[in-house]
């Protein structure tokens, strides 16, 4: 069987209120080893915090401000409530970062949102787990000087150029990729993309309950059908899929100091 680690799902999300431990079971089924379940706001941080202590070693927690809320980013009390969060075992800061798409906070904001969180994950030695949608030229100077500071992360549910993504990489981050590379819309530059990263800054994940792959576009995602997104990168470079699932959740142990339990992780 292929297995794999979802790098990135929205587990705290009210559209896994119902099935949540199914959903979780679900993935274990389909061969996943482990599941980051991003905090992407305080309250969704502390539930994370929860559903993670319900699963240990399967679920892991990160906390952060996503760039849509960052006109509320309050760095005294959210800065604490993040390094609380910290100290009780988040395994990175985020998400967090830029997005010039949506613009649902001023682009100032998201900068002092995202650089205060930069700063925090430099202070606790943590990984960042960064969004960044249009905002490429503030982005790569961010990580880059992140990068030079010996901050680590990953640009998750990469959409954007190879220039970003080198630039990146350059500054020792990951690149993660979600179901987005199924779909019609994904073109010939993508899969270039999808072919510069080296092998072993390679991450996979769900972003669910959104982006499920196809054949399930459209549906409520979740982390199981990560499967089909290795599927396809690994199409994509030529490799076997059970040879990249293995890889990327070795990455994804290696950026988040994960201690994957399953047996038949590699
Ligand atoms: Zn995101
Ligand atoms: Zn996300």
């Amino acid at each position: 069987m292929t297995t794999f680690l979802d790098s990135h799902a929205h587990l705290s999300d009210p559209a896994f209120d119902t099935d949540r431990d199914a959903v979780i079971e679900n993935a274990r089924a389909a061969g996943a080893v482990g599941i980051v379940c991003i905090g992407e706001s305080i309250a969704a941080g502390e539930r994370a915090a929860a559903l993670a202590g319900r699963h240990r070693g399967f679920v892991w927690f990160t906390a952060g401000v996503h760039p849509h809320d960052a006109a509320e980013f309050d760095e005294p009390r959210d800065g604490a409530a993040i390094r609380d969060l910290a100290m009780r075992g988040s395994v990175a800061i985020g998400e967090c970062g830029l997005d010039y798409h949506y613009d649902h906070s001023p682009r100032v904001m998201q900068r002092r949102a995202f650089a205060a969180q930069l700063a925090i994950a430099r202070e606790l030695d943590r990984p960042v787990v960064v969004h960044t949608r249009e905002a490429e030229d503030d982005t790569r100077a961010m990580v880059v000087e992140a990068g030079a500071a010996a901050v680590r992360g990953v640009l998750h549910c990469f959409t954007g150029t190879a220039g970003l993504a080198e630039a990146a990489l350059a500054a020792g981050w990951y690149v993660s990729f979600s179901g987005i590379v199924t779909f019609k819309t994904w073109g010939g530059d993508g899969d270039d993309v999808i072919r510069l990263v080296p092998a072993d800054r390679l991450l996979v994940e769900s972003d669910s309950p959104y982006l499920a792959p196809v054949p399930n576009r459209g549906r409520r995602n979740e982390p199981a059908w990560v499967s089909l997104t290795v599927a396809r990168v690994a199409a994509v470079r030529g490799v076997d899929p059970s040879t990249l699932g293995a890889e990327t959740s070795r990455n994804a142990a290696r950026l988040f100091g994960l201690s994957i339990s399953r047996e038949n992780h590699s």
